[in-house]
């Protein structure tokens, strides 16, 4: 069998510029393939990605479910006799593979590319000022410090004018980088179902899709399964799931934050002020800011390591995240302890970034490598969709 191979230049280009500088000198000798958990047989995982990426074969390598699976284990760059470092390779892939998925296309690029930093920073904290000044809330609040008058005070008893404003700087980030996770997630499984050939026909239902393939993924990347297999990275599992817990944590305190303050507070205006320090949800809530800031310190300083050690390259791709992640820790828990400690203008000030760094961390999620968490989970449901009875069936 003959296969055309028109090389794409600028894919190749991006590949060595995002950490897969070390591309060429993958010689095929398939070491990679046989410690990688990953590969199968007649599969020859990532040896085979190697070469489709020397050949600059982009659309093969973005519509390979493989390349998503990838969970970053080191293992392959440890063995490569070559210093090929096939792991970086795929993690350059997939950076590719996020702003290429991503909607809107020109957002997708601002937040791929480092030099746009002061403008990804700018936009939140454009918002959250602008709001600010409209809300009327431009004086320090009197009496003991209560970001519950940051955006000013009304005498509305139903709902605080803080809460109102939270809820319209958050609600709208949150659904559009939900959608936006939705079309990119979308468009990598209609390339993934392209690329097998797997025809539009067999799409499974809704309540199947969700019973047979997403939820058994999500359990699989919450237990951490895949990643206990890792030998060389072992450093990154003790990293990742602090800060996986510390997400579903802090979600749950925010979904409850939001129940109390929003409904609740509609009929029992008491509920305004800040949550006691005896409630569950708040000490669950400080319980994981000490778990994602652990969680942080522990990738931040493997990282550092890996790059010492010359088995990885410093991406902004990797970087982002990483300082998105320390500095809502910071100025969360900066704020906490200024607010204790009753320093006005700091704790205020300390709350307003801390505002700005956590819309950056959501709203720019569907394009950093936050996305890999969302996109990794469905490339997991697509690999048992693929491999379930019903597409084998039907395909055969
Ligand atoms: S990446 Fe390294 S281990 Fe894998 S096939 Fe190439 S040279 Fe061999
Ligand atoms: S990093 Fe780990 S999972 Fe990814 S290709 Fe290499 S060995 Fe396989």
């Amino acid at each position: 069998m003959t296969m055309k191979v028109d090389p794409d230049m600028s894919f190749i280009k991006y590949l060595k510029s995002a950490g897969g500088d070390t591309l060429k000198n993958c010689y095929q000798c398939a070491t990679c393939s046989v410690v990688c958990p990953l590969s199968k047989d007649g599969s020859p995982f990532p040896r085979k990605e190697m070469i489709l990426a020397q050949w600059g074969m982009k659309d093969k390598l973005i519509g390979d479910v493989n390349t998503m699976l990838c969970h970053n284990c080191g293992d392959c760059n440890t063995y490569c006799p070559r210093g090929a470092k096939p792991g970086e390779v795929l993690g350059a892939i997939r950076a590719y593979a996020y702003t290429h998925y991503g909607f809107p296309q020109g957002l997708a690029k601002l937040a791929s590319d480092g030099k746009n930093l002061p403008i990804l920073i700018g936009i939140p904290a454009a918002i959250v000022l602008v709001l600010w000044l409209i809300s009327g809330g431009m004086h320090m609040p009197e009496g003991p410090v209560d970001f519950g008058n940051f955006f000013g005070h009304w005498d509305f008893h139903w709902l605080t004018k803080t809460t109102f404003f939270i809820d319209i700087i958050f609600l709208p980030a949150a659904a559009f980088s939900l959608f936006a996770a939705y079309k990119g997630v979308s468009a990598m499984w209609n390339k993934m179902s392209e690329s097998l050939e797997i025809s539009s026909d067999f799409s499974p239902s809704a309540k199947q899709f969700t019973l047979e393939f997403l939820w058994p993924a999500i359990k699989e990347t919450v237990q951490h399964k895949r990643f206990n297999e890792c030998g060389t990275n072992v450093d990154r599992v003790k990293g990742h799931l602090p800060l996986l817990l510390a997400f579903i944590g802090l979600l749950l305190v925010t979904g409850y934050s939001f129940v109390r303050k929003d409904f609740l507070g509609l009929i029992y205006p008491n509920l305004h002020g800040p949550i006691p320090l005896y409630d569950p949800f708040k000490l669950l809530a400080n319980i994981s800011a000490v778990a994602l800031l652990v969680g942080v310190a522990i990738l931040w300083a493997n990282r550092k390591k890996m790059e010492a050690d010359g088995k990885a390259a410093p991406t902004f791709y990797d970087w982002f995240l990483i300082w998105e992640i320390a500095a809502v820790g910071i100025t969360g828990l900066g704020a906490e302890l200024l607010r204790w400690a009753d320093f006005g203008v700091l704790a205020y000030l300390a709350y307003y970034l801390h505002l700005v760094s956590i819309f950056m961390l959501f709203f720019y999620m569907p394009y950093t490598k936050f996305a890999h968490m969302v996109y990794r989970t469905f490339a997991m449901a697509f690999e048992k969709y693929r491999e379930s009875s019903f597409v084998q069936k039907e395909s055969s």
